[in-house]
């Protein structure tokens, strides 16, 4: 009788033991789905530029800043674009205009922009020869391309921020949580510009009463490009305001244009009534190429 209750048993055991084994094994798999499934989305999230895991829905609602950022064909480009691209791509609902100023998209910056993991449009116009002059303003024929690019392709539903983003600026990940709210047109303080350390408008009231600036404090608006937003509806409600070339001088476009869309008694302070410097007007050395060979010499063609 024992014995066959032992022999019963030990043949029992091996399939018990294999049960048990299996259901170990798929209460664990269930725990971790949901968690990888969970890390992948946030990974996606993050090459896409898109709202990232939690809090997506509040995202969907915010006004998406539209970044103008005119660029062109030299040995630092594609550096300056990666240093932009790693603030842009932390920034939620952030689409970046990218204007080259070329006869047509270079397959540098097409190949760039497809791997840069921000949402991007990439546009082209060239500036005329008579314009690429010392003294000329540069870029604004870039930025006009940019600015009929909204008004072609939004609308007055879209609800949205523009600002001028140059390529060699340095851009605090502050700084767009600043603008995000511009009902009109915002402005702030930037660094390195206009001859001095910095560069504000000054705000009494929270109202804008005035300018802290090195370089002809008689601008109606004396702000550089990297110094205000303006509301997407503001762009599309003014379809006339463009930079302009005839008549304008550097350093007078921004105020050129400006006076076009606004008033200063109307402009809205940001970056703690304009007492902090979030954005600055960073200019990068020209590399040392000395010793640059005038033919190829190595053996594979590197992009740099
Ligand atoms: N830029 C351009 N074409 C040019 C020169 C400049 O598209 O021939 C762009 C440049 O890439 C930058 C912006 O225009 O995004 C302003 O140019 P830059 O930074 O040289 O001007 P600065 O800082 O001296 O005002
Ligand atoms: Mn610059």
């Amino acid at each position: 009788m024992k014995s066959v209750f032992f022999s019963r048993f030990f043949i029992l055991l091996p399939w018990v033991l294999i049960v048990i084994i299996m259901i170990d094994i798929d209460s664990k798999r269930t725990i971790r789905a949901p968690a990888a499934g969970r890390s992948s989305r946030a990974q996606r999230a993050a090459r896409t530029g898109a709202p990232g895991a939690g809090g997506t829905q509040n995202q969907s609602a915010l006004p998406v800043i539209y970044a103008i950022t005119p660029t062109y064909t030299r040995p630092v480009q594609k550096a300056e674009l990666t240093r932009l691209s790693h603030a842009f791509r932390q920034v939620p609902r952030f689409h970046w205009i990218v204007v080259e100023d070329s006869t047509a998209r270079t397959e540098l910056v097409a190949r760039f922009l497809a791997r840069c993991g921000v949402p991007y449009t990439h546009l082209h116009v060239f500036t005329p020869r008579r314009f690429k002059r010392v003294g000329m303003p540069r870029a604004t024929e870039q930025r006009n391309a940019a600015l009929a690019w909204l008004r072609l392709h939004r609308s007055r539903r879209d609800a949205g921020v523009v600002f001028f983003a140059d390529d060699d600026n340095t851009y605090s990940l502050e700084l767009f949580g600043e603008m995000r709210s511009t009902r009109g047109v915002s402005v702030w303080p930037v660094g390195f510009v206009g001859g001095r350390a910095y560069e504000r408008p000054l705000v009494t009231g929270g109202k804008v009463v005035g300018w802290y600036t090195g370089w002809r404090p008689d601008r109606p608006f004396a702000t550089d490009m990297a110094g205000f937003a303006v509301n997407l509806q503001v762009i599309l409600a003014n379809p006339r305001a463009q930079f302009k070339r005839r008549g304008s001088q550097p350093g007078m476009q921004e105020s050129d244009f400006l006076k076009q869309i606004t008033k200063v008694t109307e402009l809205e302070p940001k970056a703690n009534n304009c007492t902090r410097v979030l954005v600055w007007h960073t200019r990068t050395e020209k590399p040392h190429l000395a010793n640059e060979p005038k033919h190829r010499k190595d053996t594979v063609v590197i992009e740099v």
